[in-house]
């Protein structure tokens, strides 16, 4: 049976737990718009969509191969928001060169095994909530700040999606040590 499949680098529970804390006010505020579970925030380096066992594995594969050429590095939250269009509201994610490197050996490592991903260029960021239905995000959501906590990330994972009501769950498939020392 085919899988929902993509590549991400996780986030650390003491920092989801402060950037939880800190939206508190805004999901009060845009109470219709759909929240992310904290527990599921990642960032994610490629979207693969539907994989059989084959092309799974592949991605494993690739992922496997991207972390072992890749050594531990820091990324931070900015602390400020930021959209897609009208529709994604997301926290910034200082992207040093690490993770844009980490993405690019991922999605290189995908295409060397034929599988596709969506072709957006990669940009880091955590999706914390999406329009609803056919709705629109609010304007004016500048005036807010939050937590700039910074985390080592030393692995990379492959995440399933699967469907749930109140929105997908994330379960790591495979999770891939970045080995290339520092
Ligand atoms: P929903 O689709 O129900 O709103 P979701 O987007 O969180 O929820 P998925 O669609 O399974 O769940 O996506 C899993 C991850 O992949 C999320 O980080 C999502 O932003 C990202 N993603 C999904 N589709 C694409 C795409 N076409 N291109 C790039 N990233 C994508
Ligand atoms: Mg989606």
């Amino acid at each position: 049976m085919a899988e929902r499949l993509f590549v991400a680098v996780a986030v650390p529970a003491e920092v989801r737990a402060r950037l939880d804390d800190a939206l508190a006010g805004l999901r009060e505020r845009w109470p219709t718009l759909r929240w992310t579970r904290p527990e599921g925030w990642h960032l994610t380096l490629a979207f693969v969509g539907d994989a059989e066992e084959d092309r799974a594995q592949a991605v494993s594969d690739a992922a496997a191969e991207a972390a072992a050429e890749t050594g531990p590095f820091e990324v931070a939250l900015t602390g400020a928001l930021g959209t897609f269009g009208q529709r994604v509201l997301w926290a910034g994610v200082a992207a040093p060169e690490g993770l844009t490197t980490l993405a690019g050996r991922t999605r290189a490592s995908l295409a060397t095994r034929g599988v596709d991903v969506d072709d957006r260029p990669f940009s880091a960021h955590l999706t914390l909530a999406r329009a609803p239905g056919r709705g629109r995000l609010p304007r004016s959501s500048s005036d807010w700040q939050g937590p700039t906590s910074r985390w080592w990330v030393t692995e990379v994972r492959v995440m399933r999606s699967v469907p749930a009501a109140g929105g997908p769950r994330y379960e790591a498939r495979s999770v891939h040590p970045l080995t290339v020392d520092a």
